[in-house]
């Protein structure tokens, strides 16, 4: 592998940041991350910052006990915890979404209404979708974040073999085995909790059955090149807009 394919991986993570903040998925909070294909015990992760406003020299390496490689003291996002464990049990994982995004939290408070795959665009959140309850594990009292190892740990262990995790009054960590499928699930997964709660509203949901769901996921997770491209162009002229407004 050379360094132009880790240089394309930077460029798309700095990408993957405005697309899914432009998309509405990830707001001054929330993060993606990539692991290093060159060394699978290492991931990118932006420093602490609002996605939005990533850019190439933001990015940096850390290691699966969430430390910095280097000597970059900068600002690192308190839950990256959430990134280092997963990648440290979950070998199938190259990409992760951790996000508050607003149609997915309710469904981590209300149990009565489980989120489930209701579109032929999100067969991959399959037939259950754990919810980590982090009083379970820290108590009655805490605020809410994956704020260390063992609180990630926790998280990943609720997550399983799972493509997300929901988390109470808190949001959601989405995986998957490439950046561009991490990406196209945020945003599909947003869709459809949007959609469930429309469709509920009308009457009884008739949702995706278990082999709708994985024949829908193969077919449309075969095709993230073809959202990736629109996605990306909308938030390239995006930014532009903004820096022309600041030039301006
Ligand atoms: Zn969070």
């Amino acid at each position: 592998m050379n360094k132009n394919y880790i240089d394309s991986l930077i460029d798309d993570i700095v990408y993957a940041n405005w697309i899914l903040f432009n998309e509405g998925v990830l707001d001054a909070f929330g993060h993606i991350s990539a692991r290093n294909p060159e060394n699978r015990d290492t991931f990118f992760l932006a420093r602490n910052m609002a996605p939005g406003l990533v850019t190439r020299d933001d990015i940096l390496e850390f290691d699966l006990e969430g430390n910095v490689v280097g000597n970059d003291q900068r600002k690192v996002y308190l839950e990256r915890y959430i990134h280092s464990e997963i990648y440290k049990y979950r070998e199938d994982v190259d990409a992760i979404v951790h996000s508050h995004s607003k149609s997915v939290l309710p469904f981590s408070v209300v149990r009565s209404q489980p989120l489930r795959p209701m579109c032929h665009m999100s067969g991959f959140i399959g037939m259950q979708v754990p919810v980590f309850e982090i009083r379970e594990v820290a108590g009655e009292s805490t605020n809410m974040l994956i704020t260390n190892g063992n609180l990630g740990r926790s998280l990943t262990n609720v997550l399983g073999s799972h493509t997300l995790v929901l988390m109470r009054g808190h949001g959601s960590t989405v995986v998957a085995p490439s950046l561009k499928q991490a990406v196209y699930r945020a945003i599909y997964v947003e869709v459809n909790a949007q959609l469930q709660i429309d469709a509920s509203r009308l009457g009884p949901v008739e949702f995706l059955s278990k082999g709708e769901a994985l024949a829908t996921q193969e077919t449309n997770e075969g095709q993230v090149e073809r959202p990736w491209n629109l996605w990306k162009a909308i938030a390239i002229n995006a930014q532009k807009s903004w820096q022309s407004t600041e030039e301006g």
